[in-house]
């Protein structure tokens, strides 16, 4: 594997886990990057979902030595916002490699920092940081951070952070770790996509002392994603859907309908921990007695559903209600022949067509 097929890799990855995270992103939200060694950029493709992000072409490569370039040859301060955004998009359209694909419109953010960059819209920051005293707050909970003031998203946004990163040196003569955007969210870098994201949860779950919001429900869909995908050496999405029932009927019900071996497995997984080891070896086994993955998982009375991507995960969710719902009437299951019959149909499906 070459340098540059990691370095996609890792980026996939976090994308992934940012992505599926409620606490993070919301929507199409949020953005990620990585800088290659020869100067290039990879930044995530306009209009994809993060969760969803599962190949290259999901990402637009940059010449972003030229972009850093250019941008700094241009007397901003001469344009109004329209102008400066039509600029803006025509330097990056000149210096994109991949023009098929339209990158994110902050690129230029991603342009300015270095490493693995994670730009989220997490639930914690915009809770406590959309205020006028946004900048106050940021010195006292988090003093390794820079204050970005709100600016439209875009090249204005990107000019505001790269303003609010001299302030930060100015006033503590050092590189600030991260930057908070008023009213929007966060951006972590670091030299790996480990230390982006570790970045990022260690705020978020700093400012959850704060808010009182807590969290930890949610941050388990990664501990899944990533036994799952050591596992199976696929890529998966896990959704944490709050209030989502069961009880004894549907936890033990096999499926009694064709959907619900396609869309959840054979059973549930019932999680013993939170521990990733453990949860691989409870995957490993489910895999040796039903010779399919899981894709709904039970902790204590929480559910969270698996799949290819985001809106796989969802169906799983939509015929879990379906299968919860019918089970308290206590029908019989298919026969086992036909639950394996069916388990194996999607793979067999997908043989043909290779
Ligand atoms: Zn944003």
């Amino acid at each position: 594997m070459t340098a540059d097929n990691t370095i996609l890799d890792d980026l996939l990855r976090m994308s992934r886990r940012a992505g599926e995270r409620f606490d993070l992103v919301q929507a199409g939200g949020g953005n990620t990057s990585a800088k290659l060694p020869d100067g290039k950029m990879f930044v995530k493709a306009s209009g994809l979902r993060l969760s969803d992000l599962n190949s290259e072409k999901a990402f637009v490569l940059i010449d972003n030595l030229k972009l850093r370039e250019k941008v700094l040859t241009v007397n901003w301060n001469s344009y109004d916002k329209k102008e400066k955004e039509k600029i803006s998009a025509e330097i990056v359209a000149t210096l994109n490699l991949t023009p098929d694909r339209r990158p994110s419109i902050e690129t230029l953010l991603h342009s300015y920092l270095d490493g693995f960059v994670l730009h989220t819209h997490p639930v914690q920051v915009t809770a406590l940081f959309s205020q006028k005293n946004a900048k106050q707050k940021t010195k006292e909970l988090l003093p390794d951070s820079a204050l970005v003031f709100y600016q439209t998203p875009g090249v204005e946004l990107a000019l505001e952070m790269m303003q609010a990163r001299e302030t930060y040196i100015n006033e503590n003569q050092k590189e600030p770790t991260s930057y908070v955007f008023q009213n929007h969210g966060l951006v972590t870098c670091g030299k790996s996509w480990e230390d982006a994201f570790r970045n990022t949860n260690e705020i978020c779950l700093r400012l959850s002392e704060f808010t009182k919001i807590n969290f930890t429900d949610d941050r388990i869909v990664n501990t899944i994603s990533e036994a799952m995908e050591k596992v199976t050496s696929e890529s998966w999405v896990t959704l944490y859907v709050p209030g989502c029932e069961s009880n004894q009927n549907s936890i033990q019900q096999k499926p009694f309908f064709p959907d619900g071996v396609v869309f959840l497995g054979i059973l549930p997984l019932l999680l013993k921990s939170t521990d990733q080891s453990i949860l691989e070896n409870q995957i490993q086994d489910y895999l040796k007695i039903h010779t399919i993955v899981p894709r709904a998982f039970i902790l204590e009375d929480k559910m969270y559903f698996t799949g290819k991507t985001y809106m796989k995960a969802r169906e799983s969710e939509e015929v879990w209600r379906m299968h919860h719902i019918a089970s308290q009437f206590r029908p019989d299951a298919l026969s086992d022949e036909e639950l394996k019959y069916l388990s194996h149909w999607e793979a067999e499906k997908y043989r043909q067509k290779v």
